[in-house]
């Protein structure tokens, strides 16, 4: 796979960078507003990328609603305290 030339991460299938997107989602803190809402198949590669433009992500905005990234961001927030000790 040849780097893109927007420099960013790329993922193969739309599936697989909607996971990516959700587990970032759950993975750091961002601000409202901030950080990756939607993926994208990129011109340039053929493959797909993470932005922070446009509308939210259907997949996340569900997952969002239904408090499943929250419940995610404090079970990994524990392992991540498990894993300093
Ligand atoms: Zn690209």
């Amino acid at each position: 796979m040849k780097p893109c030339v927007t420099a960013k991460k790329m993922y193969p299938s739309r599936e697989i960078a909607e996971d990516a997107l959700i587990e970032a989602r759950t993975q750091f803190e961002y601000k409202a507003n901030q950080g990756p809402i939607d993926v994208y198949m990129c011109e340039d590669c053929g493959y797909y990328h993470l932005t922070s433009q446009g509308k939210m992500n259907d997949k996340l905005a569900t997952q969002l609603k239904d408090g499943k990234i929250k419940l995610q961001k404090e079970a990994n927030q524990w392992m991540n305290k498990i894993k300093k000790r």
